[in-house]
């Protein structure tokens, strides 16, 4: 225990550092202005940046870069080093408050969706002093946001930003009318659990679809899958223990709270789970954990892969977003308490969500859409594509009762305050059993489960924030001018229940009985994300997110194209992949194997013509004609994908892509498969899921 004292946190220049390195006026400064979210006055970032230069050389640094998050998904950084020259020529090592605050990395080939036209390149980066500084690879990394010159938001984490402080901000009234006077802010706080494959590197290697893709695009299934369930839980192999316990120190040494690592249900399937922090932490950690995951990997000859669907038939993997709402004061806004005035205000904000997540399912279900998550999302291992929520048995019946004016049968009926009864705890394991639920209730927090592997949480969190603050604020303007604040809420949870429980489902979301089910009550379905994204630009969506000031109408046209284009990009390379790696490859190699057969026939007639050759010779016809069919199919797939597009827009682009170039792969996919399955295994060019999954 002693050494993950020493080492945890300790490439983080965290709050203790700075009370250490810092003199005590600049710190206090530096404190008011993160809890103000006022910007750094500037004799203060000098001393900030120059302790923070020492602390990070002392540590071995050599440079440092403003760590951002771009559209693109993944981190961004610039590498400059402390190097400078003095006036007499010598080398000193600086770093100062301007570079500190701000930087002007050449910004032209970050996705903006047209919002930054290329000769006005410059993007801008700004320390977001509410995440801490930390040295990773020798290079102190300063948080930061990044917009453009205009200063509309250009990555994840400005609006992130954005919508922690309005969700607080809401919450603030109502906990106000509650007479929580004392509660200054309200903070989100969020535990992302992680899943992953893990295979072999050199296996990884030879499989070009894994390389550029990240998954694999065609593989007969093996023998054995996932269908024993052993892998589950099961005992961790020492290559991958070594691996896991190498991840967690260098997580802990960047202040993440990595908790618990296991097998998931696929094999060759993880997870890891750390422990929750405030939103804007976990963001930029979970950020920091997917890097951190690949590159412990490639020490031990092995590759994370974080696609959503890298096999076939084999569960894919997700992200489970775990939120809660807390105040300053440490209390948690989604556990229930232990009085009826307690349990009135859980209920308030419990019914907040409940009414969010009905009336913005399309909202949810676009922050966990894109082409990997396509494949995963309803393939009975994830959520459907239906958003609903679980809430459990026992709560939903006390919602029942509220809504009839019944008594709730476990409770007193003395306990009537506020029209709310006094309400039992809920202990997590009566209410995490649905595994099935795209958005379940776990006693304290909710559980966001479909958004995908490869996922910023940024995006989701975002939505969840903007649509539970919207909610907050509806209810703190109803209650706020209400005669009688006990009838009020009364009035309030009744009416929220009685229009919203549509969105509450405990049973299996798996089945097709829910499909049909959820129709009749009026859900959503948005079976893919070219459903699902144009309501992002409805008039609704616009209204809600330009009224909470989290992005401007321009930002979510340009975030509209710029999700459509990457899934067009992302299909594109996997048809181009597909295409070469059936015409260079798996042709030849069924060509051959074919000569062989051949061969072996003709060898056999020679030698008498009452040798039995009637396998080579099924193989032979059966082989011939799926190798021709998938010539076809492939010759089809290159025109298509190397075809002039001419849309109008994005919009029908993506159509194209999802109907003819994702289409024409799958059927491709079909014969190459029954190709594997048939095909000499000498003569397969590549490593089948066998390998893949089992080698480990
Ligand atoms: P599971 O059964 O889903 O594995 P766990 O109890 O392990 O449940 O919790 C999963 C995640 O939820 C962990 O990352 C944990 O830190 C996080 N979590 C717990 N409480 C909260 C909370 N109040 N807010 C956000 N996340 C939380
Ligand atoms: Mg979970």
């Amino acid at each position: 225990m002693g050494k993950i004292n020493d080492i945890f946190a300790s490439a983080v220049f965290n709050d203790e550092c700075m009370k250490k390195t810092l003199p005590e006026a600049t710190y206090l400064a530096l404190k008011k202005t993160i809890q103000d979210g006022k910007s750094l006055d500037i004799s203060v970032a000098n001393e900030v940046a120059n302790a923070m230069k020492n602390w990070a050389i002392q540590k071995g640094a050599t440079h440092f870069t403003h760590w951002f998050q771009p559209m693109t998904g993944v981190t961004a950084e610039k590498h400059d080093s402390f190097i400078s020259t003095s006036k007499d020529g010598k080398i000193i090592m600086e770093f100062s408050g301007k570079e500190l605050i701000k930087g002007e990395p050449d910004a032209s080939s970050f996705p903006s969706g047209g919002l930054r036209a290329t000769f006005e390149a410059r993007g801008y980066t700004a320390w977001d002093p509410t995440s801490y500084a930390f040295i990773k690879d020798g290079t102190l990394c300063v948080p930061c946001v990044f917009c453009s010159y205009g200063g509309e938001a250009l990555d994840k984490k400005t609006p992130l930003l954005r919508s922690v402080e309005v969700i607080s901000e809401q919450a603030l009234r109502v906990l106000r009318l509650f007479g929580e006077n004392d509660v200054k802010r309200v903070v989100t706080t969020v535990g992302p659990e992680q899943e992953y494959f893990l295979i072999d590197k050199d296996l990884y290697d030879r499989r070009k679809d894994l390389v550029f893709c990240g998954r694999t695009l065609f593989g007969a299934p093996p023998p054995k899958g996932q269908e024993l369930d052993d892998h589950y839980y099961g005992s961790i192999k020492p290559r991958v223990s070594a691996y896991m316990k190498e991840l967690d120190e260098e997580l802990w040494k960047l202040g993440i709270l990595a908790k618990t690592e296991h097998n998931e249900v696929a094999p060759a399937q993880h997870e890891l789970a750390p422990i929750f922090s405030l939103t804007n932490t976990a963001t930029d950690h979970n950020q920091l954990t997917m890097e951190i995951m690949k590159k412990v990997a490639i020490k031990h000859n092995l590759v994370c892969l974080l696609h959503e669907k890298p096999f076939s038939r084999v569960n894919g993997s997700g992200k489970h977003n775990n939120w809660s709402l807390s105040t300053d004061t440490g209390k948690n806004l989604l556990e229930p308490g232990d009085s009826p005035h307690d349990n009135a205000q859980f209920l308030v904000f419990l019914c907040a969500v409940i009414k969010a997540v009905d009336e913005y399912q399309d909202l949810i279900r676009i922050s966990a859409a894109s082409a990997g998550n396509d494949h995963r999302l309803g393939g009975d291992e994830a959520p459907p594509a239906i958003i609903s929520m679980f809430l459990g048995d026992e709560l939903t019946e006390i919602l029942h009762s509220i809504e009839k004016e019944k008594n709730y049968s476990n409770v007193d009926k003395t306990e009537m305050e506020i029209g709310v009864h006094v309400l039992p705890h809920f202990p997590k394991d009566t209410t995490d059993r649905n595994r099935t639920s795209p958005f379940a209730f776990t006693g304290n927090k909710f559980e966001f489960r479909m958004i995908g592997s490869s996922f910023s949480i940024s995006g989701p969190n975002i939505v969840i924030n903007t649509i539970v603050a919207e909610e907050l604020k509806q209810f703190a303007d109803y209650l706020e001018t209400a005669d009688n604040f006990k009838t009020a809420i009364n009035t309030l949870i009744k009416k929220t229940i009685k229009e919203h429980k549509r969105i509450i489902f405990n049973g299996n979301n798996y089945s097709k009985e829910w499909e049909n089910e959820a129709k009749n009550r009026g859900l959503l379905n948005l079976t893919d994300t070219v459903e699902a994204l144009p309501y992002f630009i409805s008039e609704k969506s616009i209204n809600l997110f330009t009224s909470h000031k989290i992005y401007t109408e321009a930002e979510m046209r340009s975030r509209y194209e710029i999700l459509l284009e990457n899934y067009c990009k992302v299909i594109n390379i996997e048809a181009l992949t597909l295409v070469e790696m059936v015409k260079k490859d798996i042709i030849p190699a069924v060509s051959a194997f074919n000569k062989h057969l051949s061969e072996t026939i003709i060898a056999k007639r020679t030698v008498s013509d009452k040798i039995d050759v009637s396998v080579e010779e099924t193989l032979l016809v059966r082989l011939s004609e799926l190798n021709a069919k998938a010539f076809d199919k492939v010759i089809a797939l290159e025109k298509a994908a190397n075809g002039v597009m001419d849309f109008k827009n994005i919009t029908e682009a993506s159509k194209y892509f999802r109907d003819i170039i994702l289409q024409g792969m799958t059927e491709l996919r079909n014969f190459i498969d029954e190709m594997e399955a048939n095909t000499d295994s000498k003569f397969w060019p590549y490593p089948t899921y066998t390998e893949l999954l089992f080698n480990i």
